[in-house]
C-alpha cells in the first residue's frame, strides 16, 4: 500500500503541519471501535494508513486537502476514533486527517455555539454550563472522548434523544462550515436543507471545519435505576414514562436480566440478578414525580438513586448513560468477549408487543437492550440488543427474522453507509460527493453509490470494496 502514494512529496508540502509516520501510531490512529463486530474485525484488521496528519485550523485544514488532491492521495477524517462500523478507517491507505487538535469552542449564545470539530463534546459541555447554564442537547454515551465532528459525520443520537430526537431531526444542527477536496479546496456553509448534504455522511464528501449547535437549560441529572420482574413491565413502564411529557428527561433505557448485575460490575451491588432494568437519567426537580408515578406500575422496585448515595456506595460508579446505548456492549464484551450486538428500531405504535414477541423468539441466545427516543415526534424505542455470537451466518439470519417480524435493522457490522443505513443510494449525498470530491479522494470505499452505481442492494451480498483486497473477501 506504502507504495502507492508518494507520501515523501505531501510531507514537502505539509511544513509547520503535525504529521506521524511512526508504523506503531499511524496503525493506532488507523482504527475504531470496529471491533465490536466480528464480520467487520476479520474484514477491516489489515487496514492502515501512511500517514496521520494533523491540522490545528481551517487554513491547515485546506493546505492539506491541497497538496493530497494534488498528489491523488485518499484523505480520511477522524475526530477522536471511537465509530463503531471502521467509518473513520482508511481502507485505501493514505492521509489519516486526525482533526483532535483542531477543537475550539468558539463562542457561545442563548440557545447555541459554535465549535471546530475536534472538541469533545463533554469539554463543550463544560463550557457552554460555566458560561451560561447550558447544556449540549444530545450526546454518545461516548460523552467524554468523542468530537462533535465526528458526532455529526458518524454518529445519530444517544443521551438527550428522549427529548429532541436524533441528530437527522431538524433543528438539532444549525449549521455547518465544510471543505471540499479540490485543487483548491473552497469552504461552504451549510443550513437548512444543505445539512443533509454531510450530516452522517462518514466524511466522505467534505471536511467539517465547523459546527453550530444548539443547546437547552442545563440541568442536575439523577441517575435512577428500577427493576422489574418481567421485561414487559421493564419496557410498559419505560414506554409510558418516556410519553409523561413533563418530566425532564435525559436518558430512559431498560437492559433485561441477567445482563444489568452480569455485566454492571460496579453497579452490581443494587442490582438482583432476576432483575430486568429500566435505567433513567432525570432531572433532580423532576425525581419525586418520577417516584410517585413509577408507583402505579406494579412490580416496580427502586434499586439505586445516585442523589442518596452515601460517598462510600458512589465510589467509582460510572454515570448511567455509561450502562445505556453502546456502553451496555462494551460492558458485556468485557465480561464475555463473545458477545455482539444488533441496532434495531420498534417502530410506533407497537413497539412493545414488537419487543416482547422478538425476545420471546430468540430466548437467552438475544439479550433485550432499549433505548426510549423520540422518533418523528412519537416516543419509540431502538434496540441494540446483545447477541451471543455463534456463526456470521447465524448473525444474518438473526437479522433477517427481526426484520421479517417487523424490525428494521441498522447493520452494524457493514462498514459502508448505505449497508448500515436505509440500504439504498442517498441523492443528496452522492450529488455532494460529485461536486466536493469529484477525485473520489475523501474516506475512500464507504459510499457504494459512488463506488459501484450499479450495486444491487437486494442481492442479499455484501458489498466488497476492492482495496479492501482478500483479506476483506467473504461472506
Ligand atoms: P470518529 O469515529 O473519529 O469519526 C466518525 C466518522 O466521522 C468517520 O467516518 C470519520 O471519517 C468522520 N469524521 C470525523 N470527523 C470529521 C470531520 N471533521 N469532517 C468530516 N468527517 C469527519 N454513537 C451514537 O451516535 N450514539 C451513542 O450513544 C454512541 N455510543 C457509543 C458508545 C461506545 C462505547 C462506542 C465505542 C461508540 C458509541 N457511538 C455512539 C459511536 C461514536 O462514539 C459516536 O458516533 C461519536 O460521536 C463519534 O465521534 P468520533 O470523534 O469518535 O468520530
Amino acid at each position: 500500500m506504502t507504495a502507492r502514494y508518494d507520501i515523501a512529496a505531501l510531507k514537502s508540502r505539509l511544513d509547520g503541519i503535525r504529521t506521524e509516520e511512526n508504523p506503531a501510531l499511524v496503525k493506532q490512529k488507523s482504527r475504531d471501535f470496529f471491533w465490536y463486530s466480528p464480520t467487520l474485525k476479520r474484514q477491516l484488521d489489515h487496514v492502515v494508513g501512511d500517514i496521520v496528519v494533523s491540522p490545528t485550523s481551517e487554513e491547515e485544514v485546506l493546505r492539506v486537502l491541497a497538496a493530497a488532491h494534488a498528489l491523488g492521495i485518499p484523505v480520511t477524517p477522524r475526530g477522536t476514533g471511537t465509530g463503531n462500523y471502521g467509518q473513520a478507517m482508511p481502507l485505501s491507505g493514505g492521509v489519516v486527517l486526525d482533526l483532535s487538535g483542531f477543537n475550539k469552542v468558539k463562542r457561545i449564545e442563548a440557545g447555541r455555539y459554535v465549535a471546530e470539530p475536534g472538541a469533545i463534546l463533554s469539554k463543550i459541555d463544560a463550557e457552554t454550563r460555566a458560561h451560561s447554564n447550558q447544556e449540549i442537547r444530545l450526546h454518545p454515551s461516548t460523552y467524554h472522548t468523542a468530537s462533535v465532528g465526528g458526532f455529526v459525520a458518524g454518529g445519530s443520537g444517544g443521551v438527550g434523544s428522549i427529548k429532541w430526537g436524533g441528530l437527522r431531526d431538524w433543528g438539532n444542527i444549525i449549521r455547518l462550515r465544510v471543505a471540499t477536496m479540490e485543487a483548491s479546496p473552497r469552504i461552504l456553509e451549510l443550513q437548512g436543507e444543505d445539512l443533509h448534504k454531510v450530516a452522517h455522511a462518514y466524511g466522505t464528501n467534505g471536511i467539517i471545519t465547523e459546527v453550530e449547535m444548539p443547546l437547552g437549560p442545563a440541568y442536575a441529572w439523577v441517575d435512577v435505576i428500577m427493576g422489574f420482574d418481567t421485561l414487559r413491565g421493564a419496557t410498559e413502564f419505560a414506554n409510558a414514562l418516556g410519553e409523561q411529557d413533563g418530566l425532564a428527561l435525559k436518558n430512559l433505557a431498560v437492559v433485561a436480566a441477567p445482563a444489568p448485575h452480569d455485566y454492571f460490575l460496579r453497579h452490581r451491588k443494587f442490582i438482583p440478578r432476576n432483575s430486568h432494568c429500566v435505567l433513567v437519567m432525570v432531572a433532580d426537580f423532576a425525581l419525586d414525580s418520577l417516584l410517585a408515578f413509577a408507583q402505579r406500575f406494579r412490580g416496580s422496585q427502586l434499586l439505586m438513586r445516585s442523589d442518596t448515595l452515601t460517598p462510600e456506595e458512589a465510589k467509582g460508579l460510572p454515570p448511567s448513560y455509561e450502562l445505556a446505548w453502546n456502553h451496555t456492549t462494551l460492558r458485556a464484551l468485557r465480561v464475555d468477549p463473545s458477545i455482539t450486538y444488533l441496532q434495531v428500531l420498534y417502530p410506533f405504535p407497537n413497539q412493545v408487543e414488537l419487543v416482547d414477541a422478538i425476545h420471546a423468539r430468540f430466548g437467552d441466545e438475544v439479550t433485550c437492550h432499549l433505548e426510549f427516543v423520540r422518533f418523528d415526534g412519537k416516543v419509540t424505542c431502538f434496540g441494540l440488543p446483545m447477541v451471543r455470537f455463534t456463526s456470521e451466518e447465524r448473525l444474518e439470519e438473526i437479522m433477517a427474522i427481526h426484520e421479517e417480524m417487523g424490525a428494521p435493522i441498522f447493520n452494524p457490522h457493514r462498514y459502508t453507509l448505505e449497508e448500515g443505513g436505509m440500504k439504498q443510494t442517498d441523492e443528496v449525498q452522492l450529488a455532494f460527493k460529485r461536486e466536493a470530491d469529484p477525485q473520489g479522494l475523501l474516506n475512500p470505499g464507504k459510499m457504494i453509490a459512488w463506488e459501484d452505481p450499479d450495486y444491487d442492494y437486494r442481492s442479499g451480498r455484501t458489498f466488497l470494496f476492492k482495496a479492501l483486497g482478500e483479506a476483506g473477501a467473504g461472506s
